[in-house]
């Protein structure tokens, strides 16, 4: 898979489906273990993804960085992508026809990983993976189980780390949120309940009665 998942982001690396082709520096595909268990998916590169080709490395990244820390793991532990794999100018708001355009490369991502978690940060990865228009403030920290990539997959929207880099009380909301994310991780490996065991009555004969 991770072979697999590094000549898709060869691939990548020239796609010109949408208008964002022409003003980035660089596709930024994502970063992390190919094989994660947890998957992020953010917005879109901004102006430092786009200069480093890496997602999540200007200050909302730091952020990223200490959440995942203060649940004990790592970027390695983890994989992160965003919606869209090519800047946009100054920063602004996806279009609908440039989410279109590029979701087939996310989706390509996820069927390749096989995470078993996606925490979805913000609005625009949040609808479109679950394929519901209810915003972030509705749904955050309430996972839900969806098919991504042929596979049943738990997906758990939290707000977007930006947004809560200078509002106090969101920064509390995301940190709440995250801290659920080992026992989601946890709860999506553990091993199915066994099988009740089958009572099957004795014959009459056996129990000595005749
Ligand atoms: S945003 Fe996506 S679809 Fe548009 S050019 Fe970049 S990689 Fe291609």
């Amino acid at each position: 898979m991770a072979a697999e998942l590094e000549a898709y982001a060869a691939e990548v690396a020239t796609c010109t489906r949408c208008r964002l082709a022409e003003g980035r520096t660089q596709v930024v595909f994502g970063v992390g273990d190919p094989n994660a268990d947890l998957m992020f998916v953010g917005e879109a590169p901004g102006f430092h993804e786009d200069q480093q080709g890496i997602p999540f490395v200007g200050q909302a990244g730091k952020l990223l960085d200490k959440l995942l820390a203060g649940i004990g793991l790592a970027r390695a532990d983890v994989y992160i992508t965003n919606v869209l794999k090519s800047r946009p100018p100054g920063n602004r708001d996806p279009k609908p026809d440039e989410i279109e355009a590029c979701e087939g490369h996310l989706f390509r991502q996820v069927a390749l990983i096989q995470p078993k978690v996606v925490a979805t940060l913000g609005n625009f990865a949040t609808k479109l993976l679950s394929g519901k228009q209810l915003g972030i403030t509705r749904v955050h920290g309430q996972e839900q189980e969806v098919i991504l990539g042929g596979r049943p997959v738990l997906l758990y929207p939290i707000y977007h780390p930006a947004a809560a880099l200078y509002t106090p009380a969101m920064l509390k909301v995301l940190e709440e949120d995250f801290r659920r994310l080992p026992e989601l991780i946890g709860r999506v490996n553990a091993p199915p309940p066994e099988p009740a065991p089958v009572l099957m009555a004795e014959p009459a004969v056996q129990l000595g009665l005749f």
